[in-house]
Formats: C-alpha cells, structure tokens, sequence
C-alpha cells in the first residue's frame, strides 16, 4: 500500500505531524524504533511543556501516541535505513522491507555521536547498518556487530544463524575499522577483531546518510518555515531540524510538516488531474 504521508520518527515531532496529516484527511504511516527507545522515555520530569507539568516522559509519550493512533494514523516498528525518491514518489527500506508514499516527515530526533574512524571509508565494503539487509553477503565469514540500539543482539543473533562467526561487542567507546580494499578488522577498545563485516548498529542515523544530497548544517537539517526541506516533498520537524532541543517545539515543527506535507499531495495530485 502506498500512503500519502511517511513520517519517520515517532518522537512528539513524527506524532504531532501523524495527527495533523490525518486532520487533512490524508493516509499516514509512521515508522519507528519503538516508543520505549525514545530518548524522552527515561525523563523522570518534563515541566516545560504546556498543560501538563511534572508529567514523565512515557506520560507525554503515551499521551501523544494514543492521540495519534485516535487521529486513525498507522504504525510500523522498525529502523529506516533507506530512502529513494523516484517518479512522483518516495521508497523508504525498513529492515528488509519496502514502503511507498508520496510525502515524507523526517523526524529522527538527533543522531548522538560521531562516526569512527574508517566508518565512512568502509562503508558498502565491510561496514553496513543493517544486518537483515546485507548479511547473506558474510555468510560463512567473520563479523563483528557493534551494538548501541537494543535490537543489536538480535541482529547478532540472525547473522549467527545465517552461518556467520560473529563476535558481538556492547557500546565499545573507542572503535576504529581498518583494512585494504575491504574491510579487515575493527578495533573495539584497544581489542582488535578481525573481520570482513562490521555492522554498527545504532538507534538512529545522521539525516545525511538516510537522504543523500540533503542540505544540512552543523548536523542539522535545514529548512525554511514550511519545513520543507530542498528535496521534493520532503519536510522535517522536531530535533533533527535544530534547537532548541524541546518537546514544544517539535510538537509544533509536526504540526507544520504534517500540514505541509498534506499540502504537497493535494498540489500534486491538481498537477495530475490537470495533465
Ligand atoms: C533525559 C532527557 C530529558 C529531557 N527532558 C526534557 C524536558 O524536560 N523538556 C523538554 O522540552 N525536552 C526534554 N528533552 C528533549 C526532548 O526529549 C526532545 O526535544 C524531543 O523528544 C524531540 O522530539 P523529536 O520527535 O524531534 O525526536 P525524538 O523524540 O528523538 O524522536 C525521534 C524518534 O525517531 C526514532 N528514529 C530515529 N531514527 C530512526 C530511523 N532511522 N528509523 C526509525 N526510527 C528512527 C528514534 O528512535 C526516536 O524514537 C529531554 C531529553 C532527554 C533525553
């Protein structure tokens, strides 16, 4: 099923903009790591966001999400690795999955760290981000899983039962990966493993990895006070677009991407009509 809008995140950004797509009587799929992943979730006191002082984060999180599934928004679990623009709309990888629409909200919240040394070097020869995706690639090999998103030890898991030799490492701080022509070995903390694989798996990714070729400075998507951003029908909201770093503030960047983004599809669907 194709939608009219995707939103990626389902943070208060992602959640506010799913329930103003569907005000605008457009179809809206938000897919996310689940909510217990959520950075707000481990927030014993949020006393800034208007309405409800001293609530936790799961309080507000919970509130938002079942606000948004009322609004008759749907969901998807997962991590979204991939995005390609084509014809007249967007095809988003979700593990190893597809999903189609014709708008998409970014709404990741911000992607904490740096990337390692010889990452970006490796990457697409040795380094991957997503084991369901590329681990036929290593079956019978060596691999190592560098795992900081709580679903890297399943991930572990389906590679060692695919036929890899695979040694896990848990939230190494110092990791390097080296090699030739391909990736060699990483090195985790002083510890060098050798490997033709190395899947780092984090919770998020950084926008310029998901969307090649979108503007973004110092980290941070840039947008005008649509919240498009300068591929076509892509809008963003919340974190990912810059501080403050704040509940009120991506709930109110949503509402605008969602309504944006609601606008995109009527425009283009008066462009079909009139072709
Ligand atoms: C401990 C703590 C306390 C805080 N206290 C306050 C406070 O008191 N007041 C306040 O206003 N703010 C507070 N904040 C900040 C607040 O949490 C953020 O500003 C807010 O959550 C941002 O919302 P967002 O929707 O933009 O991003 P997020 O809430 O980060 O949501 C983004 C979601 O997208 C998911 N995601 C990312 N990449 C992908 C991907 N590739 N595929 C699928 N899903 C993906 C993430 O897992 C996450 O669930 C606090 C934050 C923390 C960590």
């Amino acid at each position: 099923m194709s939608y009219d809008v995707l939103i990626i995140g389902g943070g208060p950004a992602g959640l506010s903009a799913a329930v103003n797509v569907r005000a605008r009587g457009k179809t809206a799929l938000v897919v996310s790591n689940p909510l217990e992943e959520n950075p707000l979730w481990r927030s014993e006191r949020v006393d800034n966001h208007l309405g409800f002082p001293g609530a936790t984060g799961r309080e507000l999180l919970e509130a938002f999400r079942s606000h948004a599934e009322r609004s008759g928004a749907e969901f998807a679990e997962g991590r979204v690795l991939n995005t390609v623009f084509a014809g007249d709309r967007w095809y988003v990888s979700v593990g190893s999955e597809v999903r189609e629409s014709r708008a998409l909200v970014l709404a990741a919240g911000v992607a904490r760290g740096r990337k390692f040394p010889g990452e970006e070097e490796f990457l697409g020869r040795g380094v991957s981000y997503c084991a369901t995706c590329d681990g036929m690639l290593y079956r019978g090999r060596r691999v190592a899983v560098i795992g900081y998103a709580p679903s890297a030890e399943k991930e572990a898991e389906f590679l060692g039962s695919i036929g890899c030799e695979v040694t896990y490492v848990s939230r190494p701080r110092a990791v390097s990966v080296t090699g030739g022509s391909t990736v060699e070995a990483v090195t985790c903390d002083g510890q060098v493993i050798p490997a033709e694989g190395v899947f780092i798996l984090r919770p998020a990714m950084a926008p310029g990895d998901l969307f090649p070729g979108l503007a973004v400075e110092d980290g941070y998507v840039t947008v005008d006070r649509t919240m498009a951003t300068n591929l076509p029908g892509l809008f963003a909201a919340g974190d990912c677009t810059g501080g403050p770093l704040q509940v009120s503030k991506a709930v109110g960047e949503g509402l605008i991407a969602g309504q944006s983004a609601a606008r995109w599809v009527d425009a283009q669907n008066r462009k079909k009509t009139n072709e």
